[in-house]
């Protein structure tokens, strides 16, 4: 796996592969790698004959309350993954490298992001879409590939690729869980032993919320609360527990159909989130 650090050098290390007309695909991540993130790459294997992955640690989509400078950085077991899963080409590009000192160029989507991680976390998904089109406008990959983990930031990059008319195809990958349906995440790695037993409870609560609207249950406030309930009377702070819309994330009315139940909830130092989309 070759590993290149600025654009020119991606710009040279990308020529060869378009010259002899593969199809790139482009998997992003903030590092940290796991399991869900090599889904990501062998999903970009299935449809694509260079795979670059980048790893960049973005600025822009903390907050001041939230600690940047202690977010988990494993490069070198990072990179073993990547060269392991066969990726063929890693960009690790230095804060200057992404960002001028006085950066005046921001790409903000409304509407799908004021709600859920959006009201809690402001300015984020202005940092994630930024980042996100530099990205792609460097790569110009064929298909770039993001986690269903992340539903509202996958909903915000189509979007943002839609509006902005980037010539580039995003796939959604389903969600990597642990066997007891953790999704994993490289905020599991805050959980202490025991929180991360009781972990799987905001998944397990999200298929209960499924299963009572499978049975005909419409009052999704009523959801939303007995959720609440259920993980506060434990270890759970909650962040939001909302059945939503498919298509633009608002609060879902009882003639809709495409649904998804989006939740994020602080478990000790770990925010967790999760989500499940149904049709009813
Ligand atoms: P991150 O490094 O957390 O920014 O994530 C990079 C990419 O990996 C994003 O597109 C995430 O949605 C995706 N991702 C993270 N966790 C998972 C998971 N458990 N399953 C699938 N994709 C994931």
């Amino acid at each position: 796996m070759l590993q290149v650090s600025t654009r020119q050098a991606l710009r040279e290390a990308l020529q060869a592969a378009r010259a002899a007309g593969k199809r790139i695909g482009f998997v992003p991540t903030m590092g940290n790698l796991h399991g869900g993130h090599i889904s990501l790459v062998t999903a970009a294997q299935q449809s694509c004959d260079f795979v670059v992955c980048s790893i960049f640690v973005n600025p822009t989509q903390f907050g001041l309350n939230e600690d940047i400078d202690n977010y988990p950085r494993t490069l070198d077991a990072d990179k073993s993954l990547l060269d392991e899963a066969g990726v063929d080409l890693l960009f690790t590009p230095s804060v200057h490298d992404m960002y001028s000192d006085l950066e005046l160029t921001w790409v903000e989507v409304k509407g799908i992001t004021e709600r859920h991680c959006g009201a809690s976390r402001p300015n984020h998904f202005r940092g994630v879409a930024t980042v996100v089109c530099k990205f792609l406008n460097m790569v110009q990959p064929d298909q770039a590939f993001f986690g269903r983990k992340d539903f509202q930031q996958l909903a915000v990059i189509q979007r943002m690729v839609e509006d902005l008319f980037i010539p580039c195809d995003i796939v959604g990958v389903p969600t990597a869980r642990a066997p007891d349906g953790l999704a994993l995440s490289s905020r599991n790695g805050y959980l202490t032993p025991e929180e991360r037993v009781q972990a799987p409870q905001l998944h397990a609560c999200i298929l209960e919320a499924k299963a009572r609207i499978d049975a005909g249950e419409m009052d999704y406030a009523a959801i939303t609360a007995w959720a609440k309930a259920e993980l506060e009377a434990g270890p759970w702070k909650l962040d939001y527990f909302s059945v939503c819309r498919q298509a633009d994330l608002a609060p879902a009315e009882p003639d809709d159909r495409e649904l998804v139940i989006l939740a994020a909830a602080w478990l000790g130092r770990a925010r967790l989130i999760d989500n499940l989309i149904l049709s009813r």
